[in-house]
């Protein structure tokens, strides 16, 4: 019953209610938000069966993304709720809360005008909200203006050639079982790969990234800003690049990185170098807590019009007789941190990230790099909320990272990094990556995540992290070493690798110098044993 005159709206998104419907309908709340950008099709379903004084919220402008909506398209479900249930018992809505959304497209100075047509921040989607309204209590012909204008930009987004790139759907179409399968399997490869790396048991190795000093943000904000050139900026970099090579050589790592001080961001990077990414200046929505970060935007069809990291791998290289690991992001995670496309399925989108990745690592083999680590971190965070939906999602995100990986020879070692521990419950999906080696966070759950991979019999190669990078204390040789052999208690020697859980660019010098030495005397004693 209700206790005052306080009105009630029960609102959920990102999914159909499904299953919670009826509890939903039967609750005594004053109104129900429905979110019908991701699950328009519960609006009739569920018309039918509203109790009679209900309200319902119609949450149909996408707060998720940074499209325009097709607002004469959208009238038409508004209208039809509005038939149904009368204008009073209506609420128009964004589908959920506009915390995924940045603020306000009209600060952008930096876009073209055909984008900033095709596209609408918080404040923009605000304005949509209220020409719906306005549609509904004063007729659409109060606001005609509006809704001409919403579906000429549609059209035009969706004939535009800077949009649709032939070439890219073609070569998609020409995907098929011999894109996603390695020439053979693991056991065959990993004999090859042996013979070739010629690495010692329990390889030793580090995730990626080195710290990005106050030098390295100073001189990036002075080459952004135009006060540094390029070359010396190139320079200063490749110097940093060289002292972290000597430093992993010092160190005696197996495996070592070139750093990725010329990156600023895992994502942004490559979507930079990427056709079909947009970049705003203002955009930014929060990640966690207070951090914040600017996803790059994905308008069109997507192609790679040149090589992305072979520079920089392949002089890394030329530095040191040791393998450096070539550095990429995978397709789901820079999917999964930008805005998408609406206007196809999300895989769609995420194959051709794959099929760019896919050349960058045929490039990287061609100049000789013969270990290539594609990051997935956010593999996980893509699962749909409710399971019904895993399978669909794990099919495309494992095909995109097979389409990204298995063009390497044999010879050539694919890792693959992703930063969290329960696998638990997608061991499966892990284990189609066919990755040859998979580092993951470990050290906070003292080995236990191992358990999915034993009892799952996983084949290749793991690396649990052995020690904590988000935290700056030092972690002892006697501490990493204990947990090395837990780890062997349940993994064969040939299958342990020996990391951080992730890349060290939060850190500073002083610490990693300390941590990596310690690391690399835990595999050594470890080794010693074996
Ligand atoms: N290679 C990346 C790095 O080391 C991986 C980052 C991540 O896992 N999020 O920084
Ligand atoms: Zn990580």
């Amino acid at each position: 019953e209700h206790a005052s005159d306080l009105k009630i709206c029960l609102t959920s998104y990102f999914a159909e209610l499904g299953g919670n419907a009826e509890t939903a309908l039967a609750l005594p709340v004053d109104a129900l938000h429905l979110d019908l950008v991701r699950a328009p099709e519960q609006l009739d379903a569920l018309l039918p069966k509203l109790p009679a004084d209900l309200v319902l919220s119609l949450g149909v402008i996408d707060g998720r993304n940074i499209w325009r909506a097709n607002l004469p398209e959208v009238l038409k479900t508004v209208q039809k709720a509005s038939e149904a249930l009368g204008a009073d018992r209506i609420i128009v809505a964004p589908s959920c809360s506009l915390l995924h959304c940045p603020i306000d497209l009209d600060m952008e100075d930096e876009l073209d005008d055909e984008l900033l047509g095709w596209m609408a921040f918080a404040k923009q989607k605000l304005s949509e909200i209220s020409t719906l309204a306005k549609a509904i209590n004063d007729g659409p012909d109060s606001v005609s203006r509006i809704l001409d204008e919403s579906s000429v930009w549609h059209a035009t987004r969706e004939a535009s050639s800077r949009v649709h790139q032939p070439e890219v759907r073609v070569r998609l179409e020409s995907i098929d079982e011999s894109t996603m399968r390695r020439k053979s399997p693991y056991a065959v490869r990993s004999e090859k790969q042996r013979a070739k790396l010629g690495l010692p048991p329990l390889p030793t190795t580090t995730i990626g990234s080195y710290p990005q000093t106050a030098e390295i943000r100073k001189a990036r904000s002075a080459y952004t800003r135009g006060k540094m050139e390029r070359a010396e900026y190139d320079q200063f970099l490749r110097d940093r690049m060289a002292e972290t090579i000597r430093f992993q050589e010092d160190i005696d790592l197996d495996v070592l990185v070139h750093g990725e001080y010329e990156r600023n961001d895992m994502v942004e990077y490559f979507g930079e170098r990427l056709e079909g990414f947009a970049f705003t200046r203002y955009g930014w929505v929060q990640s966690y807590g207070s951090r914040c970060v600017k996803p790059p935007v994905i308008y069109g069809d997507v192609s790679r019009p040149k090589p992305m990291t072979v520079d920089w791998i392949s002089r890394a290289q030329q530095l040191t007789d040791r393998p450096v690991k070539g550095m990429l992001t995978g397709p789901v995670t820079i999917t999964q941190w930008s805005f998408v496309r609406d206007d196809q399925p999300r895989e769609q989108t995420a194959y051709q990230i794959a099929l760019a990745i896919r050349d960058e690592v045929a490039d990287l083999e061609a100049a000789g790099i013969g270990i290539i680590q594609i990051d997935e971190p956010a593999f996980r965070e893509g699962l749909p909320l409710r399971r019904e939906g895993w399978k669909k999602y794990l099919d495309w995100a494992v095909s995109a990272f097979l389409i990204s990986s298995c063009v390497a020879d044999d010879a050539t070692q694919i890792h693959t990094h992703m930063c969290y521990s329960e696998f638990n419950e997608f061991i499966e999906p892990i284990a189609a990556l066919d990755a040859d080696v998979i580092s993951i966070e470990a050290s906070r759950s003292n080995m236990e995540l191992l358990d999915a991979f034993v009892r799952y019999d996983y084949p290749n190669e793991i690396g649990p992290g052995v020690y904590d990078i988000h935290s700056p204390r030092v972690p002892s040789t006697e501490g990493m070493t204990n947990r090395l052999r837990k780890a062997l208690e349940v993994l064969k020697p040939g299958q342990l690798w020996v990391n951080p859980d992730c890349g060290l660019k939060t850190r500073g010098w002083p610490e990693i110098t300390d941590s990596l030495k310690n690391m690399v005397a835990a595999a050594k004693t470890l080794r010693s044993e074996l």
